[in-house]
């Protein structure tokens, strides 16, 4: 038996084919979370899957799965993968990549009639992006346990639609497609990915190895003042929202700006009634803090909330916590064999740190977890303008295909190899 090969124009004319699924006039694509977009994307993906012998299924959390299925099926299988959701203003990469490179490393096996000892299952995470639904990353939470179903499926978009009914339309449109439970044992997780960040390209590397992925904390802290005449209001018997607003964002800048790593964003705020001659009674904003460190996250973390009771003045203030998640360190094991199988292709390696999170952040503290970054143009992403190049695309694959036939256990010819 032949060692397995990724076939590079099948792997890039696919990306180019779902890319037509949401596809924007000037490029890229609008393909949001459990969209009519999406279920035309599931429609393609699902239908090469079945093109290899992979059989579909789904979970209550309506994550999609192509699966190989190995020699024991009893075993836990390895999962490989990413998304298929995009932001409004997506590209043909973020996430199509992972999911259509794990599909071409799984079709690469079942074609030349090889079974793995374990069950090989490309994945497709619900609403990773969260721009239609917020947050993001739903499928994966829901998989490991770290949210329930009832607080992800009443989440409602815009206009009013909830995740559990998008998601009963997704599932509607595939009544042939499995049902599974939600959630089960996994051998290992590997992710493929665009950098989404310039230092592949910049160090001239083809395959980024993952060494983790930055911790991240997000608050919404909303001000309570009350609403008065700007022209006749003394200035002392004010309760200025913004006053205290702007007081709060300028200490927490200073507070911030210690080291580098440290990554503070205050993106949203909304002020109430937002009047020009109203003296502001309520400012709701956001917080967005991130640092590889964790103990330095926390304690970040605390001067945000301390500062915020600090400097609220005369107003009132509630600082509500959003996400709390930590650093975490991808498998050392899996790391090396990325390392071991890019260098004799020869592709040049980096070893970086996701700026970035992922679904792999909720698989690590599941299962050995790895993330395979390849570079992309000007680290540009969530843009119409993102870009791979295609030999980066199949170095990637190939990569993972090394990893897949190594955990999911492969028999083949090492000579020809
Ligand atoms: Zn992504």
């Amino acid at each position: 038996m032949m060692k397995p090969r990724i076939s590079p124009d099948r792997l890039w004319g696919r990306l180019m084919a779902l890319g037509k699924d949401g596809a924007l006039p000037g490029g890229g694509v609008d393909r949001q979370a459990l969209s009519a977009e999406e279920i035309l994307a599931w429609r393609r993906v699902i239908a090469w899957g079945a093109e290899a012998g992979l059989t579909a299924s789904t979970d209550p959390a309506g994550n999609l799965f192509l699966t190989l299925e190995g020699k024991f099926p009893h075993l836990a299988p390895v999962v490989a993968g990413s998304h298929i959701d995009s932001q409004p203003t997506g590209g043909l990469f973020d996430g199509a990549f992972g999911t259509l490179a794990a599909l071409e490393a799984v079709t690469a096996i079942a074609e030349m009639g090889l079974t793995p000892e374990r069950s090989i299952a490309v994945v497709a995470w619900m609403n990773e992006e969260g721009s239609r639904f917020a947050p993001g990353m739903m499928g994966s939470e829901l998989f490991a346990g770290l949210r329930t179903m009832d607080e992800v499926m009443t989440v409602r978009d815009a206009d009013g639609i909830s995740v559990g009914e998008a998601l009963k339309s997704v599932h509607d449109a595939f009544p042939d497609v499995k049902r599974r439970p939600l959630g089960f044992a996994v051998h290992a997780y590997i992710e493929p990915h665009i950098e989404q960040a310039d230092l592949l390209e910049t160090t001239g590397a083809v395959i980024g190895v993952v060494t983790g992925i930055q911790g991240k904390k997000t608050w919404e802290i909303t001000i309570s003042g009350r609403e008065a005449h700007a022209g006749t209001e003394p200035m002392d018997r004010r309760q200025d929202a913004v006053k205290a607003f702007a007081a709060m964002a300028t200490k927490m800048h200073a507070a911030m700006d210690v080291d580098d790593l440290v990554k503070f964003t205050i993106g949203r705020a909304e002020v109430q009634p937002n009047a020009p001659s109203v003296v502001p009674a309520k400012v709701a904003f956001r917080i967005d803090l991130r640092h590889p460190d964790n103990d330095l996250l926390d304690a970040f973390g605390t001067r945000i909330e301390e500062i915020a009771s600090a400097e609220a003045g005369s107003c009132g203030v509630s600082v509500r916590r959003l996400v709390d998640a930590p650093s975490n360190g991808f498998d050392e094991g899996l790391r090396s064999q990325i390392r071991a199988s890019a260098e004799r292709h020869g592709f040049a390696h980096l070893d970086l740190l996701s700026a970035a999170g992922h679904d792999a952040r909720q698989m690590a503290p599941l299962t050995r977890s790895a993330m395979i970054f390849i570079p992309c143009r000007d680290g540009l992403s969530h843009h119409p303008d993102e870009w791979a190049e295609p030999a980066h695309v199949a170095a990637g694959a190939t990569v993972l295909l090394d990893l897949l036939l190594q955990e999911a256990g492969v028999s083949f010819n090492q000579g020809d190899a």
